[in-house]
């Protein structure tokens, strides 16, 4: 009987000893930072701020998009990545608007912005946290409002010819040109990012104003669609400036490299075993992202621009009726 009791009590001990271990292990690994801020159905109360860099951070006073606008359709509604800084919102506006009129693109499918409090994603982009990048489709935009099912299901095509680096002409107009530098022309857009080929169709054939060209940066990907970071904003002093783009167009050697083999190459060695990718703790993220994540939730309707104050400024004289979710 004594031993009995003693091996229950080193049983408890042990046991004891397991749980602290395995809390302490749980502890230092903590939720990660995906996990908190995709669970955010909507964005925090609080003035529009952006912290941290374009990869690790997050955004306060975040606005979406409508749904549908005059100019624009917003796709894969389920993914709820419509939200952002209010002044990336009004430049979408304002693009879309402007595109139609002038450049014969008759509205933008706007892809990817950011989560409600930004943050890391649970899946697909490392950047896109602080509500300043936006992923516009390569695709006009259909004259017929796409049903929310379309929108989860259309692909957006690729502009490519298939199974080259070059742009496919009979895909390609002179419009997705005009659209993509009339991005990069605004002051607040630092970068567009596109696939090499559309740089180098760019490059080529542009006839319009050159000072622009040097912000449209190659990049893997980007061939279904392009990519618009916004510098950090005014009254966003925890928003960290990505270096600036330097002078020149960018149509040269730079460009030149990847149309070798070294971009594409893949890696002789087979790959390491797959072992489980460290994610981003929140603590890893600028502090006032703690802040964000814990404040109250503002309503869907208040926050859905025009109709929040912060881009009241911003309001156009054809501002749309927000639609929050498509019937
Ligand atoms: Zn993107």
């Amino acid at each position: 009987m004594g031993k009995a009791k003693t091996m229950t009590a080193w049983t408890n001990a042990l046991s004891a000893l397991l749980i602290i271990a395995f809390a302490g292990d749980a502890l230092a690994q903590g939720p990660a930072a995906r996990d908190l801020f995709g669970s955010k159905s909507l964005p925090s109360q609080a003035a529009p701020a952006a912290f941290g860099f374009y990869n690790k951070g997050c955004l306060a006073g975040g606005v979406a998009i409508p749904t549908d606008g005059p100019t624009w359709q917003a796709m894969r509604l389920s993914r709820n990545r419509r939200w952002g800084h209010p002044d990336m919102i009004a430049l979408l506006d304002r693009l879309s608007r402007e595109a139609a009129a002038q450049d014969g693109w008759p509205g933008l499918l706007i892809g990817d912005i950011s989560q409600p409090r930004g943050g890391p994603m649970l899946s697909g982009h490392a950047s896109h946290q602080i509500g300043l990048d936006a992923d516009i489709w390569l695709t006009p935009m259909p004259d017929r409002r796409l049903s929310y099912r379309e929108r989860e299901d259309i692909s957006a095509r690729t502009v490519l010819r298939e199974g080259t680096l070059q742009v496919d002409p009979s895909v390609w107009t002179p419009a997705h040109a005009r659209v993509i530098m009339r991005a990069a022309s605004y002051r607040e857009v630092q970068r567009i990012f596109v696939h090499p080929g559309i740089k180098q169709k760019l490059c080529d054939s542009w006839q319009g104003d050159r000072s622009h060209l040097g912000k449209v940066r190659p990049y893997w990907g980007h061939h279904y669609h392009f990519h618009i970071r916004m510098r950090c904003p005014d009254g966003s002093p925890g928003c960290t400036p990505q270096a600036p783009i330097g002078r020149g167009t960018g149509c040269d050697e730079s460009l030149a490299w990847w149309f070798t083999d070294e971009p594409w190459a893949q890696p002789d060695d087979p790959p390491p075993a797959p072992t489980k990718p460290r994610l981003t703790q929140l603590s890893e993220l600028p502090n006032a992202c703690a802040i964000v994540l814990d404040s109250d939730a503002v309503s869907e309707e208040a926050a859905t621009y025009p109709a929040s104050s912060a881009a009241n400024a911003y309001q156009a004289v054809d501002v749309p009726v927000p639609t929050p979710r498509p019937r």
